[in-house]
């Protein structure tokens, strides 16, 4: 059979959800174990993880072309859920009645895990469920933030779960088996440490960080920076506001003057060297003019692909 397996996530800005633990770090790690046992046991596997995106419209339009154009049989997205820290369990969403008769098995073979069975769902509101021509399911694992999950969860037993669902077949052993995601570590610090190098975002004495996934002092003294940069509580801890003007920032949107102001304009201010109140008044336009002349830019105070490659590459 020929599946088209989508590791969620994992192209940012399309970054998913944090919880004890990443969600892109697990989708990843089961979704790279998918593909090697399906092909194992002889199937034709299309990845359909794009490898970078401007957005995340782009990134989940990506995967579904990926999809359509090499005609897969069947789509499968890896997701893990995050909501509440008491939520948990698995479910499986699918785009159509007739991708139901894919979803159950792989649902009833992720609770056999010891997952609670939050059923088959319409996923009717879902991109790449809606247009992918073919039949689709998005699982969700499990939930990221539930600690009784995150003490179930286990990659290796979840992929086995899910090619186990989508074949009927049980899962050999890999040849060359996948490295257990480097004994767990979480790259949690290290994607922030490159994000605030990426922001160019410094530490307390100035200085840009040591990507070294070591959290300490300096990595929170440069993310206390960033946050009164963008006007969130200065905690030091990267918190959900805090990924969520990272990657608001990231995503590189158009601002234009006279733009609803907000987290990007406040760090564009920054950027500039203006006052940070997030309006992107005169004061602001001048400034970024003369930076976009000062980077052999046109000066119109538009802040677009070409400015954001000159400010955050
Ligand atoms: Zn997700």
């Amino acid at each position: 059979m020929k599946f088209g397996i989508d590791i969620g996530h994992n192209c940012p800005p399309d970054t998913g959800a944090r919880g004890i633990r990443v969600e892109d770090n697990l989708t990843l790690d089961v979704g790279n174990r998918v593909i090697e046992k399906l092909k194992a046991l002889g199937h034709e596997v299309i990845p359909c993880k794009p490898s970078s995106a401007n957005s995340v419209k782009d990134s989940l339009s990506q995967r579904v072309n990926k999809a359509n154009a090499n005609r897969v049989e069947l789509y499968v997205s890896i997701h893990f859920n995050s909501f509440n820290a008491q939520a948990n369990g698995t479910e499986v969403f699918v785009g159509s009645d007739a991708s139901k008769k894919y979803a159950k098995p792989v649902l009833d073979e992720i609770i056999k895990l010891g997952f609670f069975n939050r059923g088959v769902k319409s996923g009717s509101h879902l991109f790449v469920l809606r247009n992918t021509n073919m039949p689709a399911i998005l699982v969700e694992g499990c939930f990221v933030d539930s600690q009784k999950d995150m003490n179930l969860y286990n990659a290796e037993a979840l992929a086995n779960a899910i090619v186990k669902g989508l074949t009927g077949q049980l899962p050999t052993s890999p040849v060359n088996p996948v490295p257990d995601e480097e004994q767990n570590v979480d790259t949690t610090t290290l994607r922030l440490q490159k994000a605030l190098n990426r922001l160019k975002i410094t530490d307390k004495n100035g200085k840009p960080l040591v990507e070294d996934n070591m959290l300490g002092e300096i990595t929170s003294s440069a993310v206390e920076n960033f946050q009164k940069i963008v006007g969130i509580a200065p905690s030091g801890v990267a918190n959900t506001a805090t990924w969520n003007a990272i990657n608001l920032i990231l995503a590189k949107r158009i601002i234009r003057p006279n733009h609803a102001g907000g987290t990007v304009v406040r760090y564009l201010q920054y950027r500039v060297g203006v006052d940070n109140d997030g309006v992107y008044g005169p004061q602001t336009e001048a400034a970024i003019k003369k930076f976009q002349q000062q980077n052999g830019l046109t000066a119109d105070g538009i802040v677009g692909p070409n400015s954001w490659q000159k400010l955050i590459g």
